[in-house]
């Protein structure tokens, strides 16, 4: 069949197996460009290994450290000529190349916050793999199920306090407008730290003890943002920013529950780049696109994969003692945050309209990078090939 993109919103939800195979090959050269990481992780488990900075971080595992790693992820096979999404083929292409370097990879798609995949994980780790010495949490989920109290919660994106007036854009028109969004209320804050929160990652920490699936000095990372003063109603000091404060709980409590192993959690705050995730959040693509045409004329400009060969080559491994910023926090989100680049997106943010979107910002370099995200746009790829939406899918064992 020939595959197109179909955009419903923010969602694209067909997905073409040759254009995320060359992603992920396109992110494999970026990280063994980025060089051997000395002392790198050999064995390691990406929970939300799929798409966005977790299919970097295994990525960057595999092919600049040489380890061997396990993915975990929610996506969505082929079904009736239907494509797979978009996480199911880099998953796929990610595995075959693993192994194609003698890497030991292995993958299970289901709902990481069950207890039955945390159960069929660890039995594969202890047969595949054994002790783990990188957890990387990388989750991001609109909802999430407490095993223990069958209850479900829905995160959301609210301001706390009160209402929020900003612009945004409307990608589906182009559109620059103005948005207002009501605060929280009710269980809107609870419910967004379940699910955004730390309590999967210390189970997910707990299970891997109890299964003595902790290596001797692990590591374990989960991801946060920060950003700038103009998103924070809507992100920092909003609901998923509670959340992402949680996330600072659980470090502290998962590395003094591990003293014995010499085990530490951290908090990596990454900069903004274009995910499935980021694309759901008010304000946030408008702001990216005024970032990302400042930060490519400076030259300092990243995608999730340059971030993580950083992260992992300049922060937690590379011979280089674990440098924290005042708040605790890894941050990799220094290029972003550097005054003179905040500064030129102050003073292009009140004058942004629809008019002038595409010339006082990278909107077409958005655009681009979302429809990358599901295999359409990339280079070198023939979209008016048939293909076969099952082809490029592993072995059966997910
Ligand atoms: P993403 O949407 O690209 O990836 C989410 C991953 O989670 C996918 O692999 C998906 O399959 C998996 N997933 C979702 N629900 C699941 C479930 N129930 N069970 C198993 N797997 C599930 O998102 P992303 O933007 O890469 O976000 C990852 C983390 O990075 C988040 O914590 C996010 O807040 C953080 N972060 C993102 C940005 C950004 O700009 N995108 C910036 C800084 C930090």
């Amino acid at each position: 069949m020939i595959i197109e993109p179909k955009i419903r919103g923010f969602v694209c939800v067909t997905a073409h197996p040759d254009g995320c195979a060359a992603n992920v090959k396109e992110q494999i050269e970026v990280a063994r460009a980025g060089g051997k990481v000395a002392d790198g992780p050999k064995r390691v488990l990406v929970i939300g290994s799929s798409t966005g900075y977790g299919l970097s971080s295994r990525i960057q595992a595999a092919f600049g450290c040489g380890a061997d790693t396990f993915g975990v992820f929610f996506e969505r096979p082929a079904s009736n000529g239907r494509p797979a999404s978009a996480g199911y083929y880099n998953a796929a292409t990610l595995e075959a190349e693993a192994r194609k370097e003698g890497l030991y990879a292995g993958s299970l798609n289901g709902d990481a916050f069950s207890d039955e995949l945390k159960d069929k994980v660890i039995e594969r780790l202890k047969k595949e793999m054994g002790p783990i010495d990188l957890v990387v949490y990388s989750l991001a989920s609109p909802r999430r199920t407490d095993p223990r109290s069958g209850e479900t919660f829905k995160s959301c994106l609210k301001p706390i306090g009160q209402s929020f007036s900003s612009k945004t854009v409307d990608t589906d028109k182009d559109l620059v407008h103005e948005i207002q969004i009501d605060p929280a209320d009710g269980e809107d804050v609870h419910s967004t730290i379940k699910v955004m929160g730390g309590e999967d990652w210390e189970r997910w920490m707990e299970c891997l003890a109890e299964n003595d699936l902790l290596a001797d000095n692990f590591k374990t990372i989960a991801y946060s943002y920060i950003g700038p003063k103009l998103t924070w109603p809507i992100y920092k000091n909003g609901t998923i920013g509670k959340a992402k404060e949680d996330l600072d709980r659980a470090a502290t409590v998962i590395t003094d529950q591990y003293k014995n192993l010499g085990g530490e959690a951290y908090v990596a705050v990454n900069k903004a780049v274009v995910t499935q995730a980021s694309s759901a959040i008010p304000v946030v693509p408008l702001y990216i696109s005024i970032l990302f045409k400042i930060m490519k004329e400076k030259g300092t400009h990243e995608g999730c994969i340059e971030q993580i060969v950083r992260l992992f080559r300049d922060r937690l491994y590379g011979g280089n003692e674990v440098e924290l910023g005042d708040d605790g926090r890894i941050h990799v989100d220094d290029l972003e945050m550097k005054p003179e680049i905040q500064a030129a997106v102050a003073e292009i943010w009140p004058l942004i309209t629809s008019e002038n979107l595409k010339e006082l910002s990278d909107y077409m370099g958005y655009q681009n990078d979302f429809l990358k995200l599901f295999g359409f746009g990339v280079d070198g790829i023939d979209y008016t090939r048939d293909v076969d939406p099952d082809t490029a899918l592993p072995g059966g064992d997910w």
